[in-house]
């Protein structure tokens, strides 16, 4: 079996969900076809948000409903894949041979930075499943020496999983009209990244604060795109990454998708 490449998602909205003419949503849908079946998914998400990485040893993990002020259908949906405790603490050996402090949680769940996309591209729920989380206080460099130090998981059938948002800003997001096109500060941002992922400029993308076109109007916290480095650490170093998907979710978050090999 080919090792599996390391892939970032957009999540967008909860209600991806139930969204099925949204792009990602057919996008999300159809990604198991694009990959082998893995063994079991390491999901790294943006949503939890811990001092060190953390990892679930939950046996059942249950579903978080991690939003507020949506629609009942979303709190109706359930997401029960097994967990994969074996896998966390593969990971955390692989984590502490690197020198990165790891914690775990018995408990943790999946949220939905999980499992909405894991419900469409895999709805039979029935691959094991742990999560991984990010620190938001620490640097691209620290995100991306976590997916460096997970990449022997590749080649043992696991698709590590990235996550977030490759553009992210709440507050401009409410009140925003679905139909209206993305402003320029969204696209001069996702095409200024979008460009330096397919020329593997991973020095430039370590650098994105600095360097990438309206960084802090996309990313006013970054734990969104945290899971795209972590991502970008399992592949080869300065490789070109695969643009999988790319779309606009309500005109400011951008929601492309890449493959890291
Ligand atoms: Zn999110």
């Amino acid at each position: 079996m080919a090792p599996l490449p390391g892939i970032f998602i957009s999540h967008g909205s909860p209600m991806l969900a139930l969204e099925p003419d949204a792009p990602a949503h057919r996008f999300l849908k159809g990604l198991s076809g694009l990959l082998e079946r893995p063994t079991a998914i390491l999901a790294v998400s943006a949503h939890w948000e811990t001092p060190r990485p953390a990892l679930s040893l939950a046996a059942q993990p249950r579903t978080i409903h991690d939003f507020r002020g949506f629609p009942p259908a979303l709190f109706a949906m359930q997401y029960p894949a097994p967990g994969a405790p074996a896998l966390a603490e593969r990971a955390g050996a692989l984590l502490a041979q690197a020198g990165l402090e790891v914690a775990y949680s018995g408990e943790r769940g999946l949220d939905h930075g999980a499992w909405t996309p894991l419900s469409l591209a895999w709805p039979a729920a029935d691959i094991p499943v742990t999560q991984l989380s990010v620190q938001p206080q620490l640097d691209a460099a620290h995100h991306a020496a976590v997916g460096a130090a997970l990449r022997p998981l590749r080649d043992e059938g696991v698709l590590v999983l990235g996550s977030g948002s490759f553009s992210h800003n709440l507050y401009e997001f409410r009140g925003q009209d679905p139909a209206a096109p993305s402003p320029a500060w969204v696209t001069v941002f996702a095409d200024w990244m979008r460009q330096a992922l397919l020329e593997g400029r991973y020095d430039d993308l370590l650098a994105w604060e600095r360097l990438a076109p309206e960084a802090k109007r996309n990313h006013p916290t970054p734990e969104h795109l945290w899971p795209l480095y972590t991502a970008l650490g399992t592949g080869t170093p300065g490789k070109p990454a695969r643009l999988l998907h790319s779309s606009t979710d309500r005109a400011i978050l951008a929601m492309d998708a890449f493959a890291f090999a």
